[in-house]
């Protein structure tokens, strides 16, 4: 059976990245850029008074007050019509470009009218060449590059590139991902389980990994285990980017998403991974030339299973579709604190809890019973990953932890702070 690292270059190899798209500012939010993007010019574009106030001559402060002959004043948007000499003040507005000669503006509030063409200033420290103005290129140069490619494209970035001139952009899209939960014993959330029925959580849980990762969950609902019904559902899933079904891919009589997808010209690329929870995993790739590729993963149905496989592999695949780098999950290594006794010929990537104490990043794995076990994940923040064989890993070893999507590493809160 494959190992995790196989799955992973399985995946690399077989997930093309999405071709660039140009895009208007208006529709690049929430994007990914495809290109790094360096600044056609200098930022601000001109010296500039960052107060409303006088520009003046540093020389003619020296004393701390001083009263100066106005010559005129220049708002934001127009060029001044003077040089400021010494001796001479001109009245600025903030954004508003420092005239020649001038190289500081003192604030209005330190300034005081007198009679029809002179000011009284007052300045209450000792100041320096420059106080108020902001130099040309002074946030960023004309050539350097400040936005790279595959960061996301959050309102911040449309504002530089609104600043910098650049109406269009070249992005990657967000991807849509179909979600399809399958299984006879499944009903919508809203509705209240028949014998032997439960609730599709996994719909709504993987809708929202899909969109922690920054990617467009399309939710197709509850196809039964039934031929006909998973076709039309999963022909209908495969019109997007990545198509994720949950449940029906282990070896049950009813699992028939397997042949279903290979029926509708998905190839299988793999089938089944040596870790636990989720070695029933399925991945494949319907190629058309008549559309875009969809890559599809065949998620367990235990609701841990499908979580941990979507946040190792899903995730994964999402990056690589978007351009972002690196695409491979990033490990982190952490001390345990507790001994945990590792059995079996599957690496576990046990449900489990990172947290900063006393600088060091540590974790601690739940009180996971399997699978299915669902409210074990929501103490956890991670999975830790144990190799497959038997040993007792004892407190202090490092081993490698995969942060799940929307966790975050904080420190450990002292037991009384806890909520
Ligand atoms: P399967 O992979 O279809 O054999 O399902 C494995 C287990 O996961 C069974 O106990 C299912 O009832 C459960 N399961 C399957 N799909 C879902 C779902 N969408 N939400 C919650 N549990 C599910
Ligand atoms: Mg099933």
């Amino acid at each position: 059976m494959l190992n995790v690292d196989d799955a992973l270059n399985l995946i690399a190899k077989t997930v093309s990245t999405a071709s660039p798209e140009f895009v208007s500012l208006a529709d690049a939010a929430g994007s990914l850029l495809a290109i790094d993007v360096a600044s056609p010019e200098d930022s601000p574009p001109f010296d500039k008074s960052m107060m409303d106030g006088y520009a003046v001559q540093l020389a003619d402060l020296q004393s701390g007050e001083a009263t100066l002959k106005v010559i005129g004043e220049v708002t934001a948007g127009h060029q001044p019509e003077d040089a400021v000499n010494p001796g001479s003040a001109m009245r600025i507005m903030t954004g508003a470009p420092i005239p020649v000669g001038a190289d500081v503006v003192v604030p209005v509030e330190q300034s005081e009218i007198i009679g029809d063409a002179s000011v009284k200033l007052n300045v209450d420290r000792k100041v320096c060449l420059g106080w108020n103005i902001i130099t040309s290129g002074t946030n960023m140069r004309r050539g350097e590059v400040v936005l790279t490619a595959g960061g996301r494209i959050r309102p911040q970035e449309i504002a530089l590139l609104a600043e910098m001139g650049l109406a269009s952009v070249s992005v990657r899209k967000p991807p849509r991902v179909a979600i399809l939960a399958t299984g006879d014993e499944l009903v919508p959330v809203e509705e209240t389980p028949g014998p032997g029925q439960i609730r599709n959580s996994n719909a709504k849980m993987l809708a929202a990994q899909v969109q922690a990762s920054g990617a467009e969950p399309v939710v197709l609902g509850i196809a039964r285990d039934d031929l006909s019904d998973l076709q039309t559902k999963i022909d209908e899933g495969l019109q997007c980017d990545f198509l994720c079904l949950s449940g029906g891919v282990s070896a049950g009589v009813l699992d028939l998403v397997p042949s279903t997808l290979k029926a509708a010209g998905v190839e299988q690329v793999f089938h089944k991974v040596a870790m636990k929870p989720g070695k029933p995993i399925w991945f494949g790739i319907r190629e058309e030339k008549s559309s875009s590729a969809c890559y599809v993963f065949g998620l367990p149905g235990n609701p841990v299973s499908s979580m941990v496989c979507f946040e190792l592999f899903v995730a994964a695949a999402l990056r690589q579709f978007v351009g972002k780098s690196p695409s491979f999950p990033e490990l982190v290594d952490a001390t345990l604190v507790a001994d945990f006794h590792q059995r079996g010929n599957r690496d576990v990537w046990f449900p489990s809890r990172v947290s900063i104490e006393n600088g060091v990043v540590v974790v601690e794995p739940t009180g996971w019973k399997g699978s299915s076990d669902l409210r074990s994940t929501v103490t956890a923040n991670c999975s830790a990953c144990f190799s497959a064989g038997e040993r007792r890993y004892l407190a202090g070893e490092t081993v490698k932890v995969l942060l799940w999507s929307g966790s975050e590493i904080t420190s450990k809160l002292p037991v009384d702070l806890k909520l």
